[in-house]
Parts: structure tokens; C-alpha cells; sequence
């Protein structure tokens, strides 16, 4: 094997991301060494290519960046039992401890302890990637390296969806980024009677339409109540998921959403942001937030979900060879695109 490897890299404390040689990863007793076929670009990868202020006080410079994956066993610790060199994998990014009350009941995404691959520990935009072999979720063949490499945010739109029970009921998701977009495929999937999804992009609204079974609407051309009416909904939406983190949305979510109405937050407010607190009250709204995926039962039912019919392909707009990674950046900064795919074979 190399003893180096291509990896994108936050080499400088300053907006950019560089293609740079670094050493293969050493592995631990515990640990598996992958050799990376696919990886996805996130919005967590945005900001650190743009390098905000967030960026600026949680990454350590330098850093492999990257957490959406998939590719293959190449190596592993002598402590490793139940995998196989050659096993096509993708993997869960966050490495959790073992102490907190959380992880010790079995909730490993809620362990505070959590590192992730890519922010705070080396991560898969690389040749290869180590990661603990308990993070390892296994790929079945009939799942391919391109969906593999999309799981991750995939984990994040069933984890927000599946928060309530969907079967019959009348769901509004703000925001179609590529995971409101998959959220709403979920929505459909899991039995949900008539799926809405909002944006101000008018591109993501075609893409959304393109992906699954939605009814688009943008919030500046038409009003959330004639959508309601149009559709024969008695008060408004069930259930909502709100995955844009805009103070525009989460106002018309809550205004959209019929007493005792459950929302689900997984969309981050770049600040603090005033929330009509009476609204919720007089409502009997629930709200959850959500974080990650839980650790593995999200990865099960996703899996189980794909296997059985859910289609998300189309959310993946652009496969590159991972050396034109400065045009998938920049296609995604855009707003535009879909999942953008880099991919590392060659
Ligand atoms: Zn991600």
C-alpha cells in the first residue's frame, strides 16, 4: 500500500479547502482502515470551506475534512471480530465515548462526548479513512456506492421524519435542501396523505418535485393558506418538519399547523432567533430537536427503507472525480444543486 494518500484538507485558517498528499491513516486494535470510493459534500463542509465563525472555533487546522462516505475494507485491528477485508461499508462519523449516562443506556446519539470524523478527528475526504470498527455500517449489494456515500444525511431526514408517526397525516417541511428533500420522500414512504414542502428557491422546489411525491410551494409567490384550503385540509398540518432554520419558516410553520400539531427542528438559525412563544402555547404545539441519527436504528430502517422501494437517487445532482472538487463546492455554495458526489476510484 501508498504510504500516502490524496486528501482534501483545511490546511489554513482562512476560506479554501487543498488537495494535499498525507500519511494513510494508522489503525488501532479496534479500528478499520477503508479505502474510500465515494464521499458526499454537506453543508457542514460549506462552512468550513467558507470558513465562518462557527468553523473558525471548532476545527483544528489542519484537518482531513469529509463524514459522508462510503467504500471498502482494506484493513483491520487484530481486535476487530465480525467484519471482512473486502466489505462494502459506509459508516456512522460521530465517534462516541463510553462514560455518559446516555451511552451507557444504549442513546449513543445523545453522548455529549461526541467527536466527528471530519470536524474534530481526521475525516473521509481522503484515499483512506480510519474509523472504529463499531462505527462500520456494513452495505448490502444492492445498495450502491453513490446512495452509500448519501447515508449520512439520508440518517438525518428519516431520524427528523420518523420523530412522530406519519401514516395519514398532512405534513409541511420548510426547506429543500437535499435532507428537507429526502425528509419529504420519507414523509411519503412512511404513509403521510399529502407531503408540502416549502423553499424560496425555485430550483430546490423543482428538485424536490423531481425526488418524491411533494407538492412545492414557494412561500414568496403563494400563501401557505390557499395551499391548505387547495388541498382540502381542515385546519392545517399535522405534522411539521422544519429543516431550513429560517425565522420565516418556523413563523409559517407554526401559523400552518393545526392544534396539537408536532414539529420536529432539524434546520440550524444562523443566531438567536425570536420564536412567537404564545403561538406554541395556545397551539398545544410539541416540538422536538433533532441531532445526527440514532446510532444504529436509524441505519436500520433507512436500509430496511431503500431495500424496500424508497427512492432518493435523484437528490444526487452532480458525481465528480474527487479532483474537481473545487466545482462541487461551488456548486453547492450555489444553493442550487442537489448532493453533490466526489468520487476517489482512479
Ligand atoms: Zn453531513
Amino acid at each position: 500500500m501508498n504510504q500516502t494518500m490524496r486528501a482534501l484538507v483545511k490546511a489554513k485558517p482562512e476560506p479554501g479547502i487543498w488537495m494535499k498528499e498525507m500519511p494513510v491513516p494508522e489503525i488501532g486494535t479496534d479500528d478499520v482502515l477503508i479505502r474510500i470510493n465515494t464521499t458526499a459534500i454537506c453543508g457542514t463542509d460549506l462552512h468550513i470551506w467558507k470558513w465562518d465563525e462557527w468553523a473558525q472555533k471548532t476545527i483544528p487546522v489542519p484537518l482531513i475534512t469529509g463524514h459522508e462516505f462510503a467504500g471498502e475494507i482494506v484493513a483491520m485491528g487484530s481486535a476487530v471480530e465480525d467484519l471482512k477485508i473486502g466489505q462494502r461499508c459506509s459508516g456512522e462519523g460521530h465517534l462516541i465515548g463510553k462514560h455518559s449516562r446516555q451511552s451507557r443506556a444504549g442513546k449513543f446519539h445523545l453522548d455529549p462526548e461526541t467527536r466527528g470524523i471530519g470536524v474534530n478527528e481526521p475525516g473521509a475526504f481522503a484515499e483512506y479513512l480510519r474509523l472504529p470498527a463499531f462505527n462500520v455500517v456494513p452495505l448490502p449489494d444492492d445498495i450502491d456506492d453513490d446512495i452509500g456515500s448519501i447515508l449520512d444525511p439520508l440518517g438525518n431526514a428519516v431520524h427528523t421524519a420518523l420523530s412522530f408517526d406519519l401514516i395519514g397525516e398532512d405534513v409541511l417541511v420548510t426547506g429543500a435542501g437535499p435532507i428537507g428533500i429526502m425528509a419529504a420522500a420519507v414523509a411519503r414512504y412512511a404513509g403521510a396523505r399529502h407531503v408540502v414542502i416549502t423553499d424560496i428557491n425555485g430550483d430546490r422546489l423543482e428538485l424536490a418535485a423531481r425526488v418524491a411525491d411533494v407538492r412545492p410551494v414557494n412561500p414568496s409567490e403563494e400563501c401557505l393558506s390557499d395551499v391548505i384550503a387547495e388541498l382540502g385540509l381542515k385546519q392545517g398540518f399535522d405534522v411539521g418538519l422544519e429543516m431550513s432554520g429560517s425565522q420565516n419558516a418556523m413563523d409559517q410553520m407554526i401559523e400552518a399547523m393545526v392544534m396539537g400539531g408536532r414539529i420536529a427542528l432539524l434546520g440550524i438559525p444562523p443566531g438567536k432567533s425570536p420564536v412567537d412563544w404564545s403561538r406554541i402555547v395556545f397551539k398545544a404545539i410539541t416540538i422536538k430537536g433533532v441531532y445526527g441519527r440514532e446510532i444504529f436504528e436509524t441505519w436500520y430502517k433507512m436500509i430496511a427503507m431503500l431495500q424496500n422501494g424508497l427512492d432518493v437517487r435523484n437528490v444526487i445532482t452532480h458525481h465528480l472525480p474527487a479532483s474537481q472538487f473545487e466545482t462541487g463546492f461551488h456548486e453547492m455554495n450555489d444553493g442550487s444543486s442537489g448532493k453533490v458526489v466526489l468520487d476517489w476510484r482512479g
